[in-house]
């Protein structure tokens, strides 16, 4: 029997594992399904969870015979319901019965729920001890000691699944991580990269939504194309990686293949490439510590032909500067940082915040948070206070701003 048979077969053997997918209905979360739809076998879909969109939510539960299905808005619980008639699937909504269904035992969570929305349910999946994979960056953005205090506590296996995280992740070893000199993280530099300052001074909501290379939710793309996407996933690296910030750099990378260096102390570098295609790193947090096949374009290197790499340009980006200084001033900045720039990014898909005022906003509102006494929160309680209390202050000075 070959190895390729015999792994096959003791798979088959195995009882399915028990996942649940916060966020199902997103990006991340629809690709996590794709993943799973194609060996269904292997997986029992316990919990199922999404924000309004009853319809899509019912569906994916019906097709994916989850136990539960759950939006965080309970103005939808009916459309649920009345999509559910007929099948012994639970409907719910509403906070609560999110957290609820966090708290059914699983094996495997995948926390895809953007925003600060995801701080609560997702803390939860770690109390639980669940391995979790994580896309939801503001849970390391906004609580990053909270959340990986937590994670120690609880003893839960954390894979990183944004494909920078997922990619380091995969070129670090732990054996040697003491010899890590620098991680690099690549982005590809949005569409705005060879745009000048004056024309991106008109860019609208349509420009900056079209990303040369990754299909991702709005408030990503948007992140992306202002490069404070690669200022978070920079905190991120922080918390996840055994690296002080100075040794985290950025690589601007257009063909976005290479995802994650690592360089360690004898100068070798490590790095993970792979087509720019979620479902690789989604795939490596679902059959981690084996490896699955996942149905994306391989790479073909004499075909794509040169990988190019350049400096970030602070001036035209300075959300790369931005984030970098909330991270070592290590004070609750980064939480600041991430509640502004959702305001920021709200108004700018709404059309009343120009492009690069997104940046003016996020520095300002970092800059009255500092003179209103900011001090580092102790818990996720304290986070979510000061992520509200920023919230309002990004409000207040958008209204200057417009
Ligand atoms: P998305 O906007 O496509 O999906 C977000 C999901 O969260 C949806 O299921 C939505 O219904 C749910 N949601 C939204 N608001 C909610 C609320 N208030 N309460 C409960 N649920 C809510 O986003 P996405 O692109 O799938 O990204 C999900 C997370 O993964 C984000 O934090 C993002 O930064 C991160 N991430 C995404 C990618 C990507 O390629 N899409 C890559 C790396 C990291
Ligand atoms: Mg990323």
């Amino acid at each position: 029997m070959s190895t390729a048979t015999a792994y096959a077969k003791s798979l088959q053997s195995q009882p399915p594992r028990r996942i649940s997918i916060l966020g199902a209905t997103g990006s991340i979360g629809r690709s996590t399904l794709d993943l799973i739809g194609r060996d269904p076998a292997r997986y029992h879909v316990v919990a199922l969870t999404g924000n309004r969109n009853a319809e899509l939510l019912a569906a994916q539960a019906i097709a994916h015979n989850a136990e539960l299905a759950v939006l965080a808005d309970p103005s939808r619980y009916n459309e649920l319901k009345a999509a559910l008639a007929g099948t012994s699937i639970e409907a719910a909504a509403g906070d609560d019965a999110l957290m609820e269904a966090v708290a059914h035992p699983v094996e495997w969570t995948m926390a895809a729920i953007v925003g600060s929305a995801g701080l609560r349910p997702t803390l939860e999946a770690v109390r639980q001890g669940t391995t979790v994979a994580l896309a939801n960056k503001e849970c390391l953005v906004s609580a990053g000691d909270i959340f990986m205090q937590a994670v120690a506590k609880s003893g839960t296996q954390l894979l990183p699944v944004d494909s920078e995280h997922s990619a380091g992740f995969q070129a670090i070893d732990p054996k040697v991580s003491i010899s890590i000199e620098k991680i690099t993280l690549t982005a590809s530099g949005g569409p705005f990269r060879t745009w000048t300052l004056e024309q991106m001074k008109d860019a609208s909501p349509e420009d900056a939504l079209k990303h040369p290379n990754w299909s991702m939710g709005q408030k990503l793309t948007i992140d992306s194309a202002t490069l404070m996407n690669k200022g978070l996933e920079l905190i991120e690296a922080y918390h996840l990686f055994p690296v002080e910030p100075e040794q985290l750099d950025v690589v601007i990378h257009p063909q976005s293949i290479v995802h994650c260096l690592v360089e360690y102390s004898d100068g070798s570098v490590i790095a993970q490439m792979s087509s720019p295609d979620m479902r690789t790193p989604i795939a490596y947090s679902l059959a981690w510590p084996e490896r699955m096949w996942a149905p994306t374009e391989r790479l073909d290197l004499a075909k794509i032909g040169s990988l190019t790499f350049e400096s970030p340009d602070y001036e035209r980006f300075p959300a790369l500067r931005i984030a970098r200084e909330a991270l070592e001033s290590d004070n609750g900045a980064t939480t600041v940082l991430n509640a502004a720039n959702e305001i920021a990014v709200d108004a700018f898909l709404g059309r009343r915040l120009g492009l690069l005022s997104i940046c003016v906003l996020v520095a300002e509102t970092m800059e009255a948070a500092v003179r209103a006494g900011l001090s580092k929160p102790k818990s996720l309680d304290e986070v979510l206070e000061l992520d509200k209390r920023s919230r309002m202050l990004a409000r207040s000075l958008l209204t200057e701003l417009v």
